[in-house]
This record gives structure tokens, sequence and C-alpha cells, in this order.
């Protein structure tokens, strides 16, 4: 096998493979098999919203967002669904709490997949034949989404809490209930709060069945404590090939969600680096404001759309060596930068020169990029 890499370098070591999970298609978005790892997020809008909605499902869209959930807790909300399904650019999908009648009518609106939550669905169990015959009539998936905060009254009372092992019986219950119907395109989430308690019933039900997994941690918080629980949790599972698309939940923007779940991947090497800086801490050598050139090159380049690596360096301990190996760096000192492309020194800048350096030899190197046919998101070529 012989790779092609196109302006990045090969990764040294890698994940674990991934786990084999049978394939669905979401829409035009493939989901497990050797899919790559899709990024979901969920709107915030009221779903009757259309207007409101389609903007946010575009604001999405435009942050990198492979796949969108709205919320349907209401016939007002469900009588939406049809447009939003019709206008968005990538497939929705919708999730339904309580109310059996909304995943018939989501089905029916032409929704790429509905997403239920058996634990809260009125008699859901006893609507498993109806739900499979009409979701195999319109080809639509079914995701089967058990959550920690609402489990099925039943294993509740068996386990005394949401454990892994609740979590995993209570999706593949539903699972078995759908099978006997002959259905079987389902993904499956188990989520939970705990990062500990959530990856250990991924790894439980990975090892029991070959449906696609969707990973949540479920309520996961505020942007920083969720950014890093949902790193932690997904960083372990990917790394163990268990996972086919991740939703990350913060109390944020869904646009947050989606960069964060984006920035997962990447920093994984499951999908292609888009910019990534290369900067250092800053300690008691540094010899300029490291922290204040890092941020001010990143928001330069933000919306790069090549794979591109950047460092930026206080001092010359580390400096010119991670400023070499990078497409593009700066090693600092003395109030000057050296700047680095491709691993030659092309000329030495004053401190305040640094910044206009790097982002005018970022464009350059961009172009040159672009000319070679390095596309945003565009995975390295591999040839057999
Ligand atoms: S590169 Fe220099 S300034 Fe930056 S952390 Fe290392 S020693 Fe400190």
């Amino acid at each position: 096998m012989t790779a092609v890499h196109l302006g990045m370098p090969a990764p040294l070591v890698s994940l674990a493979p991934r786990r084999r999970s049978r394939q669905l298609m979401v829409r035009d978005v493939p989901v497990g098999g050797d899919a790559p790892v899709s990024v979901q997020s969920m709107t915030t809008t009221v779903t009757a919203d259309v207007d409101k909605t389609l903007q946010q499902i575009a604001e999405l869209t435009a942050s990198g967002c492979q796949i969108v959930r709205v919320a349907v807790p209401s016939q007002d909300d469900a009588d939406a669904l049809p447009v939003i399904a019709r206008k968005s650019q990538i497939p929705v999908i919708a999730d339904i709490h309580f109310q059996p009648k909304y995943v018939f009518a989501a089905i029916e609106a032409g929704c790429a997949a509905v997403r239920v939550n058996p634990g809260n669905i009125k008699k859901f169990d006893d609507k498993v034949k109806q739900i499979a015959a009409a979701a195999k009539d319109h080809g639509t998936p079914i995701r089967i989404g058990v959550n920690a905060g609402s489990l099925d009254p039943r294993l509740l009372a068996k386990y005394g809490k949401a454990t892994p092992e609740a979590l995993v019986e209570s999706a593949l219950w539903e699972c078995s209930l759908f099978e006997e119907h002959g259905f079987t395109d389902i993904k499956i989430s188990v989520k939970h709060h705990d990062p500990v308690v959530m990856i250990n019933a991924y790894r439980q039900l990975a090892g029991q069945c070959d449906y696609p997994l969707h990973l949540g941690v479920t309520e996961a918080g505020p942007e920083f404590q969720g950014t890093v629980k949902s790193a932690v949790a997904f960083g372990a599972l990917l790394a163990e090939g268990i996972g086919d698309t991740i939703r990350v939940s913060l109390s944020a923007p869904p646009v947050q969600e989606c960069k964060v779940g984006i920035q997962i991947l990447e920093s994984l090497g499951l999908r292609e680096r888009r910019l990534e800086i290369v900067s250092c801490p800053s300690c008691g050598r540094a010899q300029v404001d490291v922290y204040r050139l890092a941020e001010e090159v990143m928001a330069g380049l933000e919306g790069m759309e090549v794979p591109l690596r950047v460092a930026v360096m206080g001092c010359v301990v580390n400096g010119p060596g991670e400023a070499r190996e990078a497409d593009l760096g700066v090693a600092s000192g003395n109030g000057k930068g050296q700047i680095f492309v491709k691993g030659e020194v092309i000329r030495t800048v004053p401190e305040h020169q640094i910044v206009t350096t790097l982002i005018d030899e970022a464009m350059k190197i961009a172009e040159r990029m672009r000319d070679d046919g390095v596309a945003s998101g565009e995975p390295q070529v591999t040839v057999s």
C-alpha cells in the first residue's frame, strides 16, 4: 500500500483499527463501516420557526457540521419538518421524545433519520412494528438513543441506576424488537454525563453488536468542562476504534459543539487537519509575547482551508526545531523572529512584523497547496 501525502506528514503511530460496524446512510452521509467519523450537532431554535432553524442549520453547515438534529416536541414542530428536511443542505434527523405520533410524522416528512428515546416514548415497545414498517418503506434509519436521564423504568428498577449494563441492555433490547420485524437500519447511542460510565457503556455495546455507534457525553456541561469531558471520552473510545459519528453536547452555541467535534477528530488524525498552531506555553526564557503572537496568528488565519501547521515558539530552546518541522514557523529571540518556511530560514524580522510576515507566508503556501490540489478536509490519498 502506497500512501500519497498531500501536505501533511504521515502519522508515525496509528490508532487501533476501527471496529467493524455495518453502514447506513443518513441521506448522503454514510455512517459506520469504513465511512469517516462524522460530526453532528443539534439546533437550539424552536423547530417550528422554520426561518430561524434553517438559518442555524446554515451556520452549522458552514462550520463543517455534517448531520443536524432538530427537536420535535409539538405538532407545530412536526409540521415544519418537511420544509426543513427539504431545504437543509445537510441531513436532518428528527429527535423524538414522548409522542410516538411524531416518529411517523418525521418519517413521512422525509427526515434523513429519526432518533427515538425508548425510555420515554409511551408504550414504545408496542409501536415498534409500525415504526419499523414505516421506516423501512421510506428508507429511514432509526437511532435508538438511550440516555441515562431517561432510562427505561424497568431497567432502572433492575439495576438501581443508569449503569453501563443498564444502558446497553436497554439499547439492545430495543434493537431486538426492531430485528423481530426485520428492521436493522439502526444506529445506537448510550449517553451518560459521566465519561467513565459512558466509555464503559460504549465498550460493552461495541462488543455486543455491529450497529454503528453515535458517541455522546450527554449534558456534558458548560463549554470548558463539556469540551474536556467530550474530548476525554471520545478520545478514549475513538482511539480504540469505537465510534462512527459524534455529537459534542455543550451548554454553548451549536457551532461551538461542531468546532470541538471537528477538533477532536483532527487531533486524533481521523480527519485531515486544517490549520494547526503549534505554540509553546511560554516560560521564563520567552523573549516575545507568545500568547499574543499565537492568538493573532490564529485569528489572522482563521478559515484557512488547507492543512497548514504553523509553529509559534518563544525562544531558541525548542523554537528552531519545531519551526523547522512545521510548514511555517517562527523561532523568537531578542525581540526578533526567525521565519521558517518548510524547514528553511527565509528571513529574520523584528517582533512587530512577525504576525504579518507569518500570515503573508501562510497565504503563499496555501496558494501553492491549492494549486497542487490540496483542498479543505481532503483526506490523505491512499493508493492500494
Ligand atoms: S520554546 Fe522557549 S519560551 Fe517557549 S516554552 Fe520552550 S523554553 Fe520556554
